[in-house]
């Protein structure tokens, strides 16, 4: 049994990882010249800087992957300092609600949207088969939660617009509690309490390593070594009894023949592969899935350069607000070690679906906007010590209303080509973790074809 795996991003890691502890042989394929994708951190100067994600959520799989390639020790814990989340409303920081009773007092909601909170178990549910983010709340609560909570909260995990996103498959929890319980609250109260009493998910926390994320990526691309192709040209991909790969790496072409093939790769890029007629029409359903473009503006300061104490783990911008930016992460108050003494990091992001062509500016003034942000957020002065910035212009797949259409054709390609598998953040979520999960599905699929 031979496998191929497109694209050596961390859905394309763990699934060709999970694929050689089972003995299977198999091949990564890699266009750059290292693996790890959207997942990159890099030292300047002694800042620490995280150019996509910051930090990752642990669930039950990726802690056994994580445990299994022996990195649970440079695992690391946000500070203390980092509990607290802001929300912009008029120009000032306001806790992220994170209770009920947190709910109920915030200054972020009026009393009417309060008053809608405490009859939400009260509204039927919806009889129809999906709803986009904002019209699932708007109905169950208020406009204001959609507006002043919902919206930056959607714009810190999508960069995307609750008006577009669905709640089935963007939110699923959200969905799945109207539809079990026929209400937000008590199916959340079943949840915490569910979870509590199994002893799920001890660790459930933001983490990252040691030396950035990139370390889980650089730690998987080690132990595969030899499995792995960089900076190779995929030239066509056809089928006779087995799947044929044609590809360019240092100017020389290779012909190889697998069993299987895991397309890894963005979805936007799998379609525009060279391939034989009839892939290509299958494969024209990814082309519909709409990405969010993101500016990772990253900025280190003196610590006397802000006024804002920092004390959290940073801050998001609704788009009423008409700042520039959709948040930023006090990446300096979220772990240790990412700065020299006395400085400060904050990693902000531009862009979106609202704003998407943004990035086209020049990096002088994408820094000015972002800067005319926090100059007026958080009483920044002054120039930075430090400034990286990075544009992802297909950063984060958008789950817009009516996905479940997409998601069955694309199923429907994996049972009529035999030997084609997906994997990647725009199946099962956009999460590092959940990216390991689609990695590990497609390559259990393979396991248990083969078996
Ligand atoms: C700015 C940003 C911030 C984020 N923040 C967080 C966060 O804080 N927490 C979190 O959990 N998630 C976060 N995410 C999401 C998460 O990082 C991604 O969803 C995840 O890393 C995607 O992994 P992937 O392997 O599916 O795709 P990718 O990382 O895109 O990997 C795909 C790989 O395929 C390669 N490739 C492309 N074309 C070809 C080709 N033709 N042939 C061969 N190879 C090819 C690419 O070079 C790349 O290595 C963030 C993402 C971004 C962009």
């Amino acid at each position: 049994m031979k496998v191929a795996v497109l694209g050596g991003g961390i859905s394309g890691l763990a699934a060709a990882y999970h694929l050689k502890k089972n003995n299977i042989d198999v091949t990564v394929f890699e266009s750059t010249s290292s693996c790890g994708g959207s997942i990159k951190s890099k030292y300047i100067n002694d800042f620490l800087i995280e150019l996509g994600p910051n930090s990752m959520l642990l669930d039950s799989t990726s802690n056994k992957l994580i445990n299994d390639i022996n990195l649970e020790n440079r695992l690391i814990k946000p500070l203390d300092k980092s509990k607290k989340r802001f929300i912009v409303k008029n120009k000032q920081l306001h806790s992220v609600p994170l209770s009920f009773s947190e709910l109920f007092n915030t200054p972020l909601l009026s009393l009417k949207s309060k008053f809608h909170l405490l009859i939400e178990p009260l509204i039927t549910k919806t009889k129809s088969s999906d709803a986009t983010v904002a019209d699932f709340i708007e109905r169950r609560i208020s406009a204001e939660m959609v507006d002043n909570i919902i919206d930056p909260v959607v714009k810190g995990i999508y960069a995307g617009d609750p008006n577009k996103l669905s709640v089935k498959y963007a939110y699923p929890k959200l969905w799945d509690f109207e539809q079990k319980y026929g209400s937000i609250l008590i199916g959340m109260k079943k949840f915490y309490k569910e979870r509590k009493s199994k002893g799920k998910h001890p660790k459930k926390n933001q983490y990252s390593f040691i030396n950035g994320m990139q370390e889980l990526p650089n730690a998987l691309s080690n132990l595969l070594d030899d499995n792995i192709k960089t900076n190779i040209e995929i030239e066509n991909i056809d089928s006779s009894t087995e799947w044929k790969l044609i590809y360019k790496s240092q100017n020389k072409t290779f012909q190889e023949n697998f069993d299987s093939i895991i397309f890894a790769l963005p979805a936007h890029k799998i379609n525009s592969l060279p391939t034989n007629k009839n892939l290509d029409k299958q494969f024209k359903i990814l082309d519909e899935i709409d990405y969010a473009p993101i500016t990772v503006v990253a900025l280190g300061f003196r610590r006397e350069q802000i006024t804002h104490p920092l004390d959290g783990f940073g801050m998001l911008i609704p788009s009423n607000e008409n700042c520039s930016t959709l948040g930023s992460i006090f990446s300096s108050s979220l772990f240790t070690g990412r700065v020299p003494d006395n400085n400060i990091l904050i990693t902000t992001f531009i862009g979106g679906t609202n704003n998407p062509e943004i990035y086209k500016k020049s990096n002088t003034q994408l820094e000015e906007l972002v800067l005319k942000d926090l100059k007026i957020l958080l009483g920044v002065k002054g120039t930075p010590l430090i400034t990286e910035i990075i544009n992802w212009p297909n950063a984060i797949p958008q789950y817009n209303f009516g996905y479940g259409e997409i998601l069955k054709e694309i199923n429907n390609i994996e049972k009529n080509l035999s030997g084609i598998f997906f994997s990647g953040n725009y199946l099962n979520g956009v999460s590092v973790s959940n990216c390991i999960q689609s990695g590990i599905n497609s390559a259990e699929k393979i396991i248990t074809s083969f078996n």
